[in-house]
């Protein structure tokens, strides 16, 4: 930054409520973002979030001081995800390339993946945070009642920053545990919730508390529908976090132009 120059700011505002407002990444941050793509969670999220952060607007449901650097790992998921899309989006990265296999024909071809949430020709999916959990969160703080299928009352949290630090940490078989157990905030007749207590659980479980968490929770939803560019056919993907930064295409594609011409045709017809 040139000193003495103001630093452009854009405010993003969560899925939750929350809202702040970053400047741009750095070309510096961008290559390492990318550099570190593999492992995405782990301290490379609230690095980067503080270093781009400027200011806080509205906290939302949270009880952040609005003063100080929000404590990012602390955000719900769908919240720091949605941040971090923003982000690498205005940074310049708007539709990074992603090499997706056709279950139908087995070709893998690129495809352009629009993650911009706020586009209505996005490729994702944006779930606001319901009025009546956002009050919930806001009175009570993240913490929810349930029951588990074997009749046990629960307390859990929607997951956090820091669910997923902790789920990305371990390989892939311990997930489901290392995700119960940080979500799961008390289980009835469980004095400490530890893993082998988890462990202990039937396998429908963990669907069963996702399905509970699902329901009530905000974010974006990165799976995503693809027309295969040679058979034609529909087929869905999950887009992993590391492809949101990937070094960005600078021009639309195409199929975006032609998108956004039609667009614009359609609003000044109905303008007219
Ligand atoms: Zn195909």
């Amino acid at each position: 930054m040139v000193e003495g120059q103001p630093v452009e700011g854009f405010e993003f505002k969560c899925p939750s409520g929350f809202s702040a407002v970053f400047r741009k990444m750095k070309l510096a941050e961008q290559v390492k973002a990318a550099k570190n793509k593999n492992k995405p969670q782990n301290n490379f999220a609230r690095n980067l979030l503080t270093a781009c952060w400027l200011s806080t607007s509205d906290a939302g449901p949270y009880d952040f001081d609005t003063e100080s650097v929000p404590p990012w790992d602390d955000l719900l998921a769908g919240d720091r995800f949605y941040l971090l899309l923003k982000l690498s989006n205005t940074s310049g990265n708007e539709t990074p390339s992603y090499r997706a296999r056709c279950p139908h024909c087995s070709k893998r071809k690129p495809y352009d993946i629009n993650i911009n949430p706020d586009d209505p020709d996005s490729h994702f999916v944006f779930r606001k945070l319901e009025p009546e959990v956002f009050d919930h969160i806001k009175e009570r703080g993240n913490r929810f009642d349930g029951e588990l299928l074997d009749g046990r009352r629960i307390v859990y949290k929607l997951p956090t920053g820091t669910t997923e630090n902790k789920v990305s940490k371990v390989d892939e078989a311990s997930q489901p545990v290392a995700f119960l157990r940080d979500v799961l905030l008390e289980v009835e007749g469980l004095e400490h919730i530890h893993p082998k207590a988890i462990m202990q659980l039937d396998v429908d479980e963990v669907e069963h508390v996702q399905d509970m968490i699902d329901e009530r929770n905000c974010g974006v939803d990165t799976t995503v529908e693809l027309d295969c560019v040679n058979c034609m056919e529909e087929f869905d993907i999950d887009v992993p976090l590391s492809v949101i930064f990937e070094p960005g295409r600078r021009t639309r594609s195409r199929q975006q132009k032609r998108r956004a011409e039609k667009r614009k045709k359609r609003s000044s017809q109905a303008g007219a």
